[in-house]
């Protein structure tokens, strides 16, 4: 799993991002203008994804919930061993 860029770091490439790209990405595909909120990795970080700025989107709370849950709707359930951690 890629280490997501945290701290101050992470909250100055997050704004650096929006700047670079204002409005929602899957909104502006359906022709319709709305800001972005929310970067979006398009490889979850979860999954392997890079956390550089190919990887990234711009996307607005209600897109980002849709593939979120699409991304994530279907996770295999991580087994538990016994003393709580992974197995
Ligand atoms: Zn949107």
């Amino acid at each position: 799993m890629t280490e997501r860029i945290r701290g101050r770091r992470g909250v100055e490439l997050r704004k650096r991002r929006l700047a670079a790209e204002p409005l929602c990405r899957l909104c502006r595909a359906d022709g319709v203008v709305r800001a972005a909120e929310v970067i979006d990795h398009i490889v979850p970080l979860a999954k392997g994804g890079k956390d550089i700025d190919e990887n990234c989107r711009a996307l607005c709370h209600e897109h980002h919930a849709e593939v979120t849950a699409k991304q994530f709707g279907r996770r295999v359930r991580q087994r538990i061993s016994p003393d709580g951690w992974p197995a």
